[in-house]
């Protein structure tokens, strides 16, 4: 049987850690906070939310929503962005998207200041996070993944590692935070021949297709390290869902694996705020 790789106890030990963090700021007067910016009311924003805003109770961090209506007009929402942005008790900046249709996305993307932008929301923090400047925040489920990696101490230099997903959200920034930990990355996608092929060649496989278990036995092999960021509507259980890799399959033949639910998705918050925390930092010299 595989080793579950769980995301909680990695979230636990982040927590405890920014926990001191947070006391050590409070001390000095500042106490950092986090701005969520959401449009409307998806389901999925709403739990994410709900879990931002525990998460940063539970380290006595600060967090405000600014909500606006799903009608908003493009004028009156770059007011507010910009608004939120040049707020000074805001230290860090989620914005939920993707954004209404009506909205022009990329513009206001832009209108995040990228010293706020903790989840990777603008040009500039991609361009940081691909030139290794670490005062840009890549995005948290990538940051989420290395976190587990590092907490259940997955050796990585000089390792062979496949990321399946070349999304700016996910594949391609995972691929670049692998390289900065001396990795040997392959990325693959929709047009990569042979992929079952290539992924049994990993030592480490990172799984981010958005296909419900898309990821079989044919893709794994024994000694493998299994990555599954996949958040999928599983269509075996309605109402449940599932990663992109088919864990019954996949978990009897590979060494560690980390399960969907209760993987990656349960550290993504704690990574927000550590991101917020680091921002408030570097916003203030510290
Ligand atoms: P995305 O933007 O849809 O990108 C999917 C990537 O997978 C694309 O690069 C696509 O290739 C590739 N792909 C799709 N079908 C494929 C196939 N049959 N064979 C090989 N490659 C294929 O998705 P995403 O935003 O990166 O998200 C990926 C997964 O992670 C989703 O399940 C999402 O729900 C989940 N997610 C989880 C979290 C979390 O906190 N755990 C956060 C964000 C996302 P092309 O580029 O060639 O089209």
């Amino acid at each position: 049987m595989a080793e579950r790789l769980k995301g909680k106890p990695v979230a636990d030990s982040m927590k405890e850690e920014l926990s001191r963090k947070v006391e050590e700021l409070k001390a000095k007067g500042i106490t950092p906070k986090l701005g969520i910016i959401r449009v409307g009311a998806r389901p999925d924003d709403l739990f994410y939310e709900g879990g931002a805003k525990k998460t940063c109770a539970s380290i006595k961090m600060d967090c405000e929503v600014f909500e606006y209506p799903e009608d908003i007009k493009q004028e009156d929402f770059e007011k507010a962005v910009i608004e939120v942005g040049q707020n000074k008790d805001i230290n860090g900046i989620l914005m939920f998207a993707p954004l209404p249709k009506h909205l022009d996305e990329k513009k206001i993307r832009s209108l995040i200041p990228v010293e706020k932008d903790v989840d990777c929301m603008t040009l500039g923090s991609a361009g940081k996070v691909f030139a290794d400047d670490l005062t840009g925040f890549p995005p948290c489920t990538p940051t989420a993944c290395m976190e587990i990696l590092k907490y259940y101490n997955v050796p990585l230099k000089g390792k062979r590692v496949v990321v399946l997903g070349r999304s700016l959200v996910v594949g391609k920034p995972v691929a670049m935070l692998l390289l900065r930990e001396h990795a040997t990355v392959t990325i693959c996608h929709s047009r990569t021949e042979n992929l079952p092929e290539v992924c049994r060649q990993a030592d480490l496989l990172v799984a981010a297709v958005g296909r419900a278990k898309m990821v079989n036995a044919d893709y794994v092999k024994p000694g493998q390290i299994v990555i599954d960021v996949g958040i999928n509507e599983d269509p075996d259980n309605p109402g449940k869902y599932c990663g992109d890799v088919d864990f019954a399959s996949v978990e009897p033949i590979v060494d560690k694996i980390t399960p969907v639910p209760g993987g990656v998705g349960s550290v993504t918050t704690a990574v927000l705020c550590k991101h917020t925390i680091m921002a408030c930092q570097l916003q203030r010299g510290l």
